[in-house]
């Protein structure tokens, strides 16, 4: 089989397994075309219910990336007062910040957009990082709350006033803001992670991380080495390699699995449709849903033999994939993971792995020892002379869950709280944090559908917890610990037989004692169910 037909055949098992599944389930396609559209009229049908805060109730949010974009507007349409805090220049977030050759998406942009805000003039069905980044810039304005936003205002810390039951934000420009309610969307890959080789200091050419991709760094005709073959990297080196230069070395210390990303441009015709018949969006996708929820249980969960039968069968077809695209079979070896597919991300591409056949794209798996003052030795003695290194060495979880020092009930510091498993119930609420919720928090990542869907089920929730609250007349709300600790116990035990816990490989989904606190264990649907409302007997109220 060549290399198109094999993409095609991939496509077509993975779609056809989709529309298999949903007959078994008892649907029709057309069942599920027409459920979709009346579920899309009746989502326009409901109205927006709002929440009569006491005078002067504040919310502040803290990030103004997707997360604090998908809140502005949830509390914007309950008429309630906010303010966005956001230490970047500007709005985006994960978008604004990585600007390396070929950030992209690697989630379908149809799925990987807001629910309550379809666009569908998407050029192409997986985005570039300055499109979504115009997205959100256009939906903020679509929203109304460019005003609430404030940029330029890095929080510094933020403490709970137990008596006045308000939290006291500081800045770092000194600026502090009072709220009834605070709202952390400060990122779950926000802080970059540079590696501590020796020598680093010492090294006479450009060097930077993915995340802070040097502007207006040229690299036609230069040697560059770049460290990694995580997403970044899968989506940098291909575009790297386009880009006129002398040579690309990438230093790979694990594998990554790369299977097609199958990736398009939409013609005219069919941006004209979606904007004329705009459920057409919603159908391809709820298509793109189920086909992640499929996806989950034929890859990463391996708990039945049909399962670790179907999870074979796919790694076999991405293995031959990879034999197919690249020609050298002793590096197609050297490229070829020997963990299962999903213990770490899953970095589709449908140019990375071609990129490795090009004459100035060099692989190197011998182990970094340090950085000279000329480039990159490796532990063989070899000296790899580069005249720029680009890290593309992902970024730092825990210090993401930490970006500042929170101070919550009776004194209780939160970096310390969280220690190297933080937790929370269903990633929003924590037991030491009165009135306060986590967008993207700990345990809510997702290895194979879209985090917006995560990120629209907490703004619900927190939505749903302000309401209980205000209703209430109560001054806060904490979850109560056995609740958490329970939880987090539950939430451990459904960890069990998914991939994404496997002790194969190590990956950024675990700390250093392997234990996965990043990632939920379920599908999405199980996520929608449990957090759909608050339940109040989980709470303790304060009046
Ligand atoms: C390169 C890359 C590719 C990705 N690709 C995908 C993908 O394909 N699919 C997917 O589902 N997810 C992907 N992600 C994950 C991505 O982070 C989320 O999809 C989403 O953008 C998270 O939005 P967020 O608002 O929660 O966090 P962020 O986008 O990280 O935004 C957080 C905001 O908080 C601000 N902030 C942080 N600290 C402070 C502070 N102290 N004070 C004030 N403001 C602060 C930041 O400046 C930032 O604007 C990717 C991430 C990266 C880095």
């Amino acid at each position: 089989m060549d290399q198109n037909n094999d993409d095609i055949f991939l496509s077509l098992v993975s779609s056809g397994a989709a529309s298999g599944l949903l007959l078994w389930q008892g649907w029709t396609v057309t069942g599920f075309v027409l459920f979709t559209v009346f579920m899309y009229f009746l989502s326009k049908l409901r109205g927006t219910e709002k929440i009569r805060t006491p005078e002067n109730f504040q919310v502040v949010v803290i990030g103004a990336g997707v997360s604090g974009i998908c809140i502005g507007k949830r509390l914007k349409d309950a008429g309630i007062n906010f303010t966005i805090l956001e230490k970047s220049a500007t709005l985006g977030g994960t978008w604004y910040d990585n600007r390396y050759p070929g950030v992209a998406c690697d989630v379908p942009s149809h799925l990987y957009s807001f629910s309550f805000f379809m666009n569908p003039s998407w050029t192409r069905a997986y985005s570039h990082g300055k499109e979504i980044h115009n997205y959100l810039q256009t939906a903020t304005s679509k929203f109304g709350i460019y005003p609430n936003i404030k940029c330029g205002k890095k929080v510094t810390s933020s403490t709970w006033d137990q008596d006045q039951g308000v939290w006291k934000i500081e800045c770092e420009d000194g600026d502090s803001y009072n709220a009834n309610i605070v709202i952390y969307g400060s990122g779950a890959l926000h802080k970059p992670r540079l590696p501590d080789y020796k020598g680093m200091e010492k090294f006479k050419g450009p060097a930077f991380h993915t995340a802070q991709y040097q502007k207006g760094f040229d690299p036609a005709g230069k040697k560059i080495g770049l460290i990694g073959t995580g997403a970044s990297a899968v989506q940098a080196v291909p575009n790297l390699a386009e880009m006129g230069v002398k040579s690309l070395e990438v230093f790979q210390r694990t594998p990554c699995w790369s299977p097609p990303r199958l990736d398009y441009k939409y013609p005219e015709s069919v941006k004209t449709m979606f904007k004329l018949l705009p459920f057409t969006n919603t159908i391809l996708r709820w298509f793109y849903f189920w086909r992640g929820e499929i996806r989950f249980r034929m890859i990463f969960q391996q708990e039945s033999w049909i399962q670790a039968k179907l999870s074979k069968y796919v790694h076999g077809m991405v293995k031959h994939h990879y034999r197919n695209v690249v020609k050298d079979p002793e590096l197609c070896a050297k490229l070829t993971p020997s963990y299962d597919m999903g213990c770490k991300r899953i970095t589709p591409s449908d140019t990375y792995l071609q990129a490795f056949n090009k004459e100035n794209v060099h692989l190197t798996t011998d182990k970094i020892e340090e950085i000279t003052e000329t480039g990159i030795r490796t532990v063989d003695g070899k000296n790899h002379e580069v005249d720029a290194i680009i890290y593309a060495t992902g970024f730092d979880i825990l210090g993401s869950a930490n970006p500042f020092k929170t101070i919550g009930r009776n004194g209780a510091d939160v970096v310390k709280s969280f220690g190297d498993t933080p937790m929370a119930l269903y990633g929003i609420t924590h037991y030491d944090v009165p009135n306060a919720f986590w967008l993207l928090g700990p345990g809510t990542g997702l290895g194979h559908n879209s985090i917006i869907y995560m990120i629209e089920c907490q703004a619900e929730y927190a939505m749903d917890g302000i309401r209980n609250l205000v209703n209430s007349g109560a001054k806060s709300m904490v979850v109560k610990k056995e609740v958490v600790m329970n939880y987090w116990d539950w939430m451990q035990e459904n960890l069990k037989g998914k991939v994404f816990s496997s002790q194969q490989v190590a990956s950024w989904y675990k700390n250093d004692r392997g234990v996965n606190w990043t990632l939920w264990p379920l599908d999405l649907v199980s996520y929608w169910w449990y957090t759909k409302t608050v339940k109040m007997e989980d709470y303790n109220l304060s009046y």
